[in-house]
């Protein structure tokens, strides 16, 4: 078995990918475009940026000189200047200036919301942190920095961080996503980028490859970027390119053509000082020759590194070669020299708290004094590997734990959160029902509101509309009880008050004592309708309603009085002496007989005819009927008419009723009392010119 097995370089990966990132920025940023937009301080920012990338402690006082410049100047030129002392910075190992210097860049890029320098500051800080082994934090920092990019139109900018976060996610064991984001990047850049940015895109794709064991692939990504390299006439370029082809021929086994290709890595180096490549290249060619049993060349260059890395303070570098040297002279049987170096290697890595390392180096320790026959020794490294291996085991579980547990909790906070969100839901819908519940009753108040309204307003009508038809029956109950002309009760009410009027009611004496009775008294006007055809119906009119007035002022209020047909007139006295009813008869004819009617200027005046009965008549002890009293008055009258008019003719009584019959005195009421059966009274009027007599 060989002594060493490990390659040192591939497994510090700071240096291979900041090798290929840091070496990527000084011909991006030289591009000519730059260079035009502001020329000077812009060219010489390029030129600082070459030298930055070989020799950073050269470059940093370069920097410092022209920052007060550059901070003055445009966005892009105070940026990359931050980006290029960030890069210096973190180069001659001040990390706590790098860092600080990339959060200003950070800041900076924020507060002129410039993408492109803010993209610089995080993927600078993805850098640092990448050194300080913060692998999560980094690839967060890169992978943000590669969306700002991409916002941008900065094509060195994209080609760069479109690397790194191809390689953030080789890192993180994603090789498929890593390949997937190189090829994209690489697709860009032959597209957009010019023939430097071909080279770092296919410089790291062939690393990727070789991360991948793809060595083949690995080689022809290798040889189209070496192809590409040619055209952009960089020693770097081409030490790096060199670089790369050793890890993957060390892998692959090809252990000569590893051998070549880091010796003219070497040699570049050397021809442009790259001081901190070329201590590297060291390491690996003693790495080399460990590999090939070559244990002289072996300790030879580790010597040669370990001075080329206290030179420049590299530490890994140092504990590597130290290693290494360890490894050649255990081989060789210096076995107290070869302890001594060994040890010197890994108190480094306890420093640098590299544990997997450690305990890597460790096992290879334990293997090389096993084989230099120290078994001792052997043991003890083992005890100390094993001891280390339980503690990261230890750390891995309790890690492991803690992400169950952190993987727990956020599960339980997810439940919470899903269960208070169900219960917002089920707050929120029954608000809302609330609120329907709140606009119905809303919408039945206004509904209510304005029934009521409706229903006052139609209420109001009804009201209105039953005092109207109150008004309208009152009116229709006078129009059928009254006569509209002369106001007098009219025949039918007449009628209707005798169908309900009792014949047997009492009605007492009178104040002489004697027997009071009702009594019928029909008049007609006499010659009316002269007055008709002299003047005119209107006066007949008017003298129809002032016979009314007359007649209300000589009855009196409790008699009936109706207007019973054209120019007739029927009285109903409900209560009468019997003696009085000539008396009645004569103030009657008397009465209206003296009442002037004015019309029109002209003084009219007429007398009336009449005729009357006490009521009820009760011929041979047997009552009329109403209708057949009116009936005989009616009679009277026509008697009264027939003597001569403006008088009265009153049926008395009946004699000698034996020999005739109430049928044959209505017959002919004037024959039966010339007959003697009918006794009546005449009242006459006060008109000489009128006959009395019979
Ligand atoms: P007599 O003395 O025989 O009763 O003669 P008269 O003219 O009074 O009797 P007649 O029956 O011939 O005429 C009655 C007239 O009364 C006929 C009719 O035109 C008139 N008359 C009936 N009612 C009214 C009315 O309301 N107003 C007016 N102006 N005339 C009426
Ligand atoms: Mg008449
Ligand atoms: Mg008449």
């Amino acid at each position: 078995m060989p002594a060493a097995r490990k390659t040192r370089q591939p497994r510090r990966r700071s240096t291979t990918l900041m090798a290929s990132l840091l070496l990527a920025l000084p011909m991006l940023a030289a591009s000519p475009a730059r260079a035009e937009a502001t020329p000077s301080l812009t060219a010489r920012l390029a030129e600082i940026r070459e030298i930055n990338r070989f020799t950073p402690e050269r470059a940093l006082p370069m920097l410092l000189r022209i920052e007060a410049e550059a901070r003055a100047a445009s966005v892009e030129e105070t940026g990359e200047m931050l980006a290029q002392l960030c890069v210096a910075y973190q180069k001659v190992g001040k990390q706590e200036l790098a860092l600080a210097t990339c959060d200003e860049l950070i800041a900076f890029g924020r507060a002129h919301k410039n993408n492109g320098a803010l993209a610089k500051g995080l993927v600078r800080k993805g850098y640092i942190k990448y050194d300080q082994n913060e692998l999560a934090v980094s690839h967060d920092l890169i992978w943000e920095a590669e969306r700002l990019a991409n916002t941008t139109d900065d094509v060195e900018l994209r080609v760069r961080v479109g690397v790194s976060a191809a390689e953030s996610f080789a890192e993180d064991g994603n090789f498929p996503h890593a390949l997937e984001k190189m090829q994209a990047t690489l697709a860009y850049t032959r597209q957009h980028g010019g023939p430097v940015h071909l080279v770092i895109v296919l410089n790291s794709m062939a690393r990727l490859y070789r991360q991948m064991r793809e060595y083949d692939k690995g080689f022809e990504a290798l040889d189209e970027a070496l192809v590409a390299a040619e055209k952009t006439n960089s020693p770097g370029r081409l030490a790096t390119l060199k670089g790369t082809e050793y890890g993957l021929a060390v892998e692959s086994g090809q252990l000569e053509r590893a051998l070549k290709a880091q010796t003219a890595a070497l040699a570049l180096e050397r021809q442009i000082g790259a001081q901190a490549m070329a201590a590297r290249s060291l390491v690996n060619l003693s790495d080399c020759y460990l590999r090939m049993r070559d244990y002289a060349h072996a300790a030879s260059y580790a010597n040669q590194a370990i001075a080329a890395a206290l030179a420049i303070h590299d530490e890994n570098g140092l504990a590597t070669a130290r290693i290494n040297l360890g490894q050649a002279y255990l081989a060789t049987g210096r076995l107290a020299e070869g302890k001594r170096s060994f040890e010197a290697g890994l108190t480094s890595y306890e420093k640098s708290g590299d544990k997997p390392e450690l305990q890597a180096v460790l096992a290879e320790y334990g293997e090389a004094l096993e084989r230099a026959g120290d078994y001792a020794a052997a043991v003890q490294a083992y005890h100390r590997e094993r001891s280390l291996s339980n503690e990261l085991f230890e750390k891995r579980r309790q890690k492991a734990m803690l992400e169950l547990q952190e993987k727990y909790d956020a599960d339980k906070k997810q439940r919470q959160i899903e269960l208070l969100e169900r219960e917002n839901q089920v707050k929120s819908v029954e608000i809302d029902n609330r609120r329907l519940q709140q606009r119905v009753w809303w919408l039945l108040a206004v509904v209510f509101g304005l029934a009521s309204v409706v229903v006052g307003l139609l209420y109001r009508k009804v009201r209105h509309a039953n005092a109207q038809l109150f008004l309208k029956n009152q009116e229709l109950k006078q129009q059928s009880v009254r006569d509209p002309l002369t106001g007098l009760y009219n025949r039918r009410h007449f009628q209707e008050f005798m169908r309900n009027h009792r014949v047997d009611e009492k009605r007492g004496a009178g104040t002489t004592g004697e027997e009071m009775v009702s009594a019928l008294f029909l008049m007609d006007v006499d010659h009316f309708k002269h007055i008709n055809d002299t003047w005119g119906h209107g006066a007949g009119d008017a003298v129809l309603i002032r016979i009314a007035e007359s007649l209300r002022e000589i009855l009196r209020e409790t008699d009936m009085i109706v207007r019973w047909g054209g120019e007739e007139f029927l009285a109903f006295l409900p209560a009468i002496p019997q003696s009085g009813l000539d008396e009645v008869a004569r103030r009657l004819l008397n009465g209206i007989s003296e009442t002037s009617i004015e019309f029109q200027g002209t003084t009219l005046n007429v007398n009336v005819s009449i005729g009357y009965a006490p009521y009820p008549l009760a011929p041979g002890g047997k009552p009329l009927p109403w209708e057949r009293a009116v009936n005989l008055v009616d009679m009277a009258l026509y008697m009264a008419k027939g003597h001569g008019r403006n008088r009265a003719y009153g049926v008395r009584g009946f004699a000698n009723f034996g020999k005739t019959s109430m049928e044959e005195i209505e017959q002919n009421l004037e024959q039966a009392w010339r007959a003697g059966f009918v006794d009546m009274a005449i009242v006459t009027g006060g008109y000489p010119d009128l006959r009395a007599s019979a």
